[in-house]
């Protein structure tokens, strides 16, 4: 699980370093840099916009002003206040227009570099996050922060232009009755951020255990089989509806909160006009105003606390991006140990593999050592099975071969280089994986096939049929269109392999990793698996965690692992001419999977 809050409730980035907000807001800033062109006319939008209403009550009180004297008077200005209104509210759409635009268009830009980046991480990084709070960076966090940057902006431009702008006709018209009004304003200011910050506080306790909840919703939906077998839907309601209770307890801080503020606002608000009625009656009833200027003045006070109360309401979210900009930024900006592309690349690549004085530790769990001095050599074309008891570290060894983890010591060989000075996306094409339990895509069979590179449909036919695949696929309505998966046909599990052997064998790989399916398929389906994968090795360099009879048999060198070494090796009868661990433990393991084959 990825940390961004320690205990103490300070942001800290994966590292466990602390954050330093201010780079946060510069970074911020960057990235809408490319929507300035957007936004300077959005801009112009909002300064004329608001100029508008700014003026709109100067023109107001002159309307009542000119009702004293001549009818031509009242028409000029109630045509000037109404052109007023006109031109403000074009202005206002296209702000409105232009700023949630550039929005839309930050945020999609936001979210394939966050994918990007998620997806270039390294597998160890995987290891320790959760699936669900890596999407929710994609698709809340984004979410929040193009709120922020631009609807938000926009709206504390407007209304600090608003008060600006507002506060100076008002010098303008009457010094003594601003006054009046100014001497609120520290009042408000100081309480609207004191607020601020204590909702700030509770917003981002609030999306963390929303964020909890949702996670536990994801993998309980997912793997909902496993629960409904072993009924434990009440277990997984409990699990969210604690999540959810927290996430509601911070809630009803946050409207008690938010209700009072209002309320307070609105008290404070009501009582700077009263004051401001009450000042100005008194000034009109001595003569230095006249009721226009009056009217005038109380309608910019209102405005003024309109956009005072907006400000505050503002100030929450932006902090709330803050917050959630600092977890994108975290993300952005993690270079994986392992890269995935760069370095040696050249036309010919050799099939041979060599381990020498391998040491491995998962970087997730650094206390055990998984892989202790692990050497040996498979020469090109070559068949290696690895056998042993499970949790012994083979499959360790295939993962290192695709430069998943680096060694902690020791060096791996591919065609006599150093894996770590090999173009990654380089040699993982000429490298395909078979696994026990092979992974499909939801879309077509074809798109499966040819997920490695792309390919003609008379390509994926020849391959399916080398793979054993074509005829069962040709029972389908669809054939080699027809969907997998969710919204799709569920292949049977040994149909599943021979796809996933078609998949490899499109690659034309020069090395196979092979993990032998451990459950035993009907007899029918194992053959026809059994054949696809003999066809497979052919001309290959292959590495098999083998748990076949007939797979260590066929063999070059069988490497017996046991706790992280390899402990005996050599070919089937050399080991068994040996009588040591193989015979007696390793043996008999394989016999037991391998009934099903070799007797029949
Ligand atoms: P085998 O394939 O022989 O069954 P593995 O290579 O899967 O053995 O596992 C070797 C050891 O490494 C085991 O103790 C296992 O728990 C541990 N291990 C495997 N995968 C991971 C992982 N992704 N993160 C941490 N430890 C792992």
């Amino acid at each position: 699980v990825l940390h961004w809050l320690n205990d103490t409730g300070r942001e800290v980035d994966s590292d466990g370093k602390p954050v330093r907000q201010e780079v946060n807001l510069r970074r911020l800033i960057l990235l809408i840099k490319p929507e300035a062109g957007i936004l300077s006319i959005g801009v112009l939008g909002l300064l004329v916009s608001t100029g508008a209403t700014a003026a709109q009550p100067l023109f107001f009180g002159k309307v009542l002003d000119a009702a004293t004297h001549s009818m031509g008077d009242i028409n000029r200005s109630v045509i000037t206040l109404f052109l007023m209104y006109v031109v403000g509210s074009i202005m206002a759409i296209i702000r409105g227009w232009l700023f949630t635009l550039a929005g839309h268009r930050l945020v999609a830009r936001l979210r394939k570099m966050l994918f990007r980046s998620i997806i270039r991480q390294d597998i160890a990084f995987f290891d320790v996050s959760r699936t669900g709070e890596l999407t929710n960076r994609l698709s809340s966090d984004t979410q929040v922060v193009q709120n922020a940057v631009t609807v938000n902006v926009s709206m504390v431009a407007r209304n600090f232009l608003q008060i600006i702008v507002s506060l100076t006709l008002m010098l303008i018209l009457n010094a003594a009755l601003t006054g009046v009004l100014i001497s609120v304003i520290p009042v408000v200011t100081l309480g609207a951020m004191q607020y601020g910050r204590f909702v700030k506080n509770l917003r981002k306790r609030f999306q963390d255990f929303l964020a909890e909840a949702s996670t536990t919703a994801e993998e309980t939906i997912s793997s909902i089989r496993t629960v409904r077998s072993f009924t434990g839907e009440d277990k997984a309601l409990t699990t969210y509806a604690i999540d959810i209770d927290k996430s509601y307890n911070v809630g009803k801080k946050l409207s008690l909160a938010s209700g009072m503020f209002e309320g307070v606002v609105g008290i404070i608000a009501n009582g700077a006009i009263t004051l401001v009625l009450w000042y100005g009656a008194k000034l009109m009833l001595e003569g230095h105003v006249t009721a226009g200027v009056l009217t005038s003045f109380l309608l910019y006070t209102l405005q003024i606390a309109i956009a005072f109360a907006m400000l505050s309401s503002v100030y929450g979210d932006f902090m709330q991006a803050v917050g959630a900009s600092f977890r994108i930024f975290d993300l952005l900006d993690r270079q994986p140990v392992v890269p995935i592309e760069g370095g040696l690349k050249s036309n010919h690549i050799d099939g041979e593999i060599k381990f020498e004085d391998v040491q491995f530790t998962y970087p997730s769990r650094p206390d055990s050592e998984v892989l202790r001095g692990v050497s040996f050599s498979v020469s090109s074309g070559s068949i290696v099975a690895l056998v042993g008891p499970s949790g012994g570290g083979k499959s360790t060894i295939v993962s290192l071969i695709e430069r998943f983890y680096d060694p902690s010591f020791g060096r791996i060989l591919l065609g006599g280089r150093d894996i770590r000075t090999l173009d990654p996306q380089w040699f993982r094409r000429k490298i395909a994986m078979v696994s026990q339990e092979p992974t499909l895509f939801a879309c077509s069979i074809k798109d499966n096939i040819a997920y490695g590179r792309d390919g003609s449909t008379e390509e994926v036919m020849e391959i399916a049929k080398q793979a054993n695949a074509h005829n069962f696929i040709e029972t389908f309505e669809e054939n080699y269109d027809t969907l997998v998966g969710e919204r799709g046909v569920r292949l049977s599990g040994g149909q599943k392999q021979r796809v996933a052997i078609a998949r490899a064998l499109f690659m034309d790989p020069a090395i196979l990793l092979l993990d032998e399916a451990t459950s035993a398929l009907d007899a029918e389906s194992e053959h026809l698996v059994q054949e696809a994968i003999e066809r497979a090795m052919e001309n290959r360099t292959v590495i098999v965690i083998a748990h076949r009879l007939s797979t260590v048999r066929n063999a070059s060198k069988v490497l017996v692992i046991d706790k992280g070494q390899i402990v005996e090796a050599g070919t089937h009868d050399e080991l068994l001419s040996k009588d040591g661990v193989y015979k007696k433990l390793v043996l008999r393991q394989l016999m037991a999977g391998s009934v099903t084959v070799n007797d029949n």
